[in-house]
């Protein structure tokens, strides 16, 4: 007999999660009150509360910041289109520096409007995460690559494998890690999102490829086989055909020692009281990690 919570990982909240229900002051509150001791928050809750008062309000809870979602979104149809999304990335990575997150999660974004050119969009991607790798650097801020599950490949991120993602890693960051000595994390490394890889089978060999220094965040929930919306119809945790369980030991046997990063983004969910979510959360959490 095991003792089924003794390796659970920390917890933390994608403030995606309760994003209908809550600002972020309050999430801040609930995840301290139950118990989560880590946090994700995304862009626009930040700039209602502010950068420097989130980062109070999140030191006074003593949460770790598991990310900064979101930056990303390089490609655009003209010069001037893809310099403003620089410009906005730079900013994030201030914000980032801000409030202590451990990395920046970029989204690394599709085609351009009226686009057929895929390799385009890619190089746009690339060339993006070019510009902004040196100011990342600087502020201290990890760039974590997500890639997306190839359906949305068009609209939100050309990225869709994590081999890809180790790809723009191994080209565009040649000198590894964050800071010349230490042995943390990379400057540039990747998001790793069960909904977006668990049907991936070369996983694993891009698990072991990615290792300690570029395996920056995992996140987690599942997925619904009858999914009703490509976007907003993911799962709670242990609702879907996703093995948490096993999926976890991958990540954590490749070098991964972060935090477990809940992040659902569903209708169904933002319609339910956002506390019973939370305490759903935290119910579901050890069960589905353990494999009990
Ligand atoms: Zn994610």
């Amino acid at each position: 007999m095991t003792h089924p919570h003794h390796d659970i990982p920390p917890l933390s909240l994608n403030t995606a999660t309760v994003r209908e229900q809550w600002n972020l002051a309050q999430m801040i509150e609930a995840c301290a009150r139950h118990g989560i001791p880590g946090i994700s928050p995304w862009r626009d809750k930040l700039a209602e509360l502010g950068a420097g008062q989130a980062a109070a309000m999140i030191r006074a809870h003593g949460l770790t910041v598991t990310g900064l979602c979101r930056g990303g979104m390089f490609p655009a149809a003209t010069p001037e289109g893809r310099r403003a999304a620089i410009e906005d990335n730079l900013r994030a990575i201030d914000d980032a520096a801000t409030i202590g997150a451990r990395c920046l999660v970029l989204v690394c974004g599709g085609l351009p409007t009226g686009s057929r050119d895929l390799a385009g969009a890619r190089n746009m991607v690339r060339d993006g995460i070019a510009a902004i790798l040196g100011h990342a650097r600087a502020a201290g801020v990890p760039l974590a690559i997500e890639p997306l599950h190839p359906m949305y490949a068009a609209d939100r991120c050309c990225v869709n494998t994590l081999a890809q993602a180790l790809d723009l890693c191994d080209e565009i960051d040649s000198e590894g890690s964050l800071q010349a000595t230490a042995d943390g994390p990379a400057a540039l490394g990747v998001a790793v999102d069960a909904y977006h890889v668990w049907w991936d089978p070369l996983l694993d060999e891009s698990l072991a490829r990615a290792g300690a220094s570029r395996l920056l965040a995992y996140h987690i929930c599942d997925w619904l086989t009858e999914t009703r919306d490509l976007l907003l119809d993911r799962g709670m945790l242990g609702d879907g055909v996703i093995d948490l369980h096993a999926l976890g030991q991958r990540v954590r046997r490749a070098g991964y020692v972060g935090f477990d990063e809940v992040e659902i983004l569903s209708r169904h969910w933002w319609s339910v009281d956002a506390d019973t979510v939370l305490t759903t959360i935290r119910e579901r959490h050890p069960m589905c990690v353990s494999g009990a």
